[in-house]
């Protein structure tokens, strides 16, 4: 087998935007998963503008829209009392931004863009599970657990939350937020689907939980996320986030969120972990890519669409890096990845971890960031464009990234007004 230019671990979401994104600018790419086939798990996923526009640059827009749902709104509603606190007009955020907000089913999305892969010649290999990581001095080798090993000019490592390739970058761990979340889609002619206006995302927000629907397909089915805090969680025990927990987390919340329990899925569950940032991502030839490099708690629903955006970024910066002979100046184009991608990803991950916070309130606390949503002008987008604009190719088109913002004021200023899972 020749040497590939680009080998990307992992056939997720990331790992796919990426491999399709390289092998536009011409690239051969080969990409490795671990699993006998290539999927996606769970249900809706929300895809922002700064999402769509990519996608409609890759030729992807018109397929995605036709496979999912183009709300008119985002609603956030307080739990308890199930009373609006604020909206966005997402007709309006498609003018404001140029592109739509989009739901999809994940499968959908991981299909789309698996397609896209095939159709543009991306070597795809399953059964393959990457277990080292070396530069080899011009390029980077990876062994698989069978043993075989694959070098290339770049290898991407797209391998997720659990990535091997991150310990080459930081001596961390998954950081536990002791939330869990459950999914469960409810179909077209359940009542349930009747009494919700699937022209909505609507989030639900209460004290240690919430509650997410929007409509899938068309409208053919209603995806709903439930989160809450596990007191088994906080209270040290392994075993922690199974369904009993679930009923008891929402005891207190409307009536509507409380009807909408018995449709989630009770045999699967997911615990809710991001990583704390780190702001290298690249060693040598090998770099790290989405989760692997930036895993957010869910709260803006930016995970898949950053890692959507890494590989775009990266392709840019590989059409700006290559010579007439098709040379490409790797360690430049590396170098312009890291400068623009880790220092955005890191705002995204801290405003996820200050918007949980803001979601979950209770007593006083709540009432107050109520009075505080219901005060806000639908029309008001200071608080997204940084996240909705256009995706950043150089630092200076985002020169407030580099600001820290301090964290007693992060709760309201940096919260973006989305209804991430
Ligand atoms: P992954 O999806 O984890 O893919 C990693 C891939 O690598 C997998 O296929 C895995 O099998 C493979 N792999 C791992 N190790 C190896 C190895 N050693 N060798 C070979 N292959 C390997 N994001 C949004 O943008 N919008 C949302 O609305 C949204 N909602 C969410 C709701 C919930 C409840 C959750 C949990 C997340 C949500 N996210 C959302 C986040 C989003 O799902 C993730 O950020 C995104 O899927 C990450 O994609 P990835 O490809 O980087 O990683």
């Amino acid at each position: 087998m020749s040497h590939p230019d680009v080998i990307v671990v992992g056939g997720g979401i990331g790992g796919l935007g990426a491999a399709y994104s390289l092998t536009r600018q011409g690239l051969r790419v080969r990409l490795l998963e671990r699993a006998p086939a290539f999927g996606e798990v769970g249900a809706g996923i929300q895809l922002a503008p700064n999402c769509t526009r990519i996608l409609d640059e890759y030729g992807l827009l018109d397929e995605a829209k036709s496979l999912g749902v183009v709300p008119d709104a985002m609603v956030m509603r307080d739990a308890v009392d199930g009373g609006e606190l604020t909206r966005l007009d997402l007709r309006d955020l498609e003018r404001r931004y140029g592109y739509p907000y989009l739901v999809i089913h994940r499968s959908d999305l991981h299909g789309l863009l698996l397609r896209a892969c095939e159709r543009a010649g991306v070597e795809l290999i399953t059964d393959a599970r990457v277990d080292a990581y070396e530069n080899t001095g011009g390029g980077a080798r990876v062994t698989l657990a069978s043993g075989a090993t694959h070098e290339a000019g770049l290898v991407i490592a797209a391998d997720g939350l659990h990535s091997a390739a991150r310990r080459l970058l930081a001596d961390d761990e998954p950081v536990s937020s002791a939330y869990v979340a459950y999914r469960g889609t409810v179909p077209a002619e359940s009542p349930r689907v009747a009494s919700v206006d699937l022209g909505e995302v609507a989030v639900y927000v209460g004290p240690g939980c919430h509650f997410v629907h929007y409509g899938l397909r068309g409208g053919k089915l209603l995806n709903q996320v439930a989160v809450f805090e596990s007191p088994k969680a906080l209270a040290g025990q392994e075993d922690w986030g199974t369904p009993d927990e679930l009923d008891a987390a929402f005891a207190q919340t409307c009536d509507f969120v409380r009807d909408g329990l018995p449709f989630m899925w009770r045999d699967k569950w997911w615990r809710m972990f991001d990583r704390d940032p780190i702001t290298t991502w690249v060693a040598d030839r090998i770099a790290l890519l989405g989760d692997s490099a930036h895993p957010p708690l869910q709260y803006i629903a930016q995970g898949a669409i950053m890692a959507i955006e890494d590989g775009w970024v990266l392709g840019e910066h590989v059409a700006r890096n290559r010579a007439a002979d098709g040379t490409i100046d790797w360690p430049a184009a590396l170098a312009a990845y890291q400068a623009v991608r880790p220092e955005h990803c890191r705002r995204v991950l801290t405003t996820s971890r200050k918007w949980g916070e803001l979601w979950h309130l209770d007593g006083l606390a709540r009432e107050q960031r109520n009075a505080l949503l219901r005060a806000r002008d639908t029309y008001d987008y200071s608080f997204t464009d940084w996240l909705y604009g256009p995706t950043a190719l150089t630092p200076d088109q985002e020169p407030d990234m580099f600001t820290p913002i301090p964290l007693s004021s992060a709760v309201v200023d940096e919260a973006v007004l989305t209804g991430g899972a």
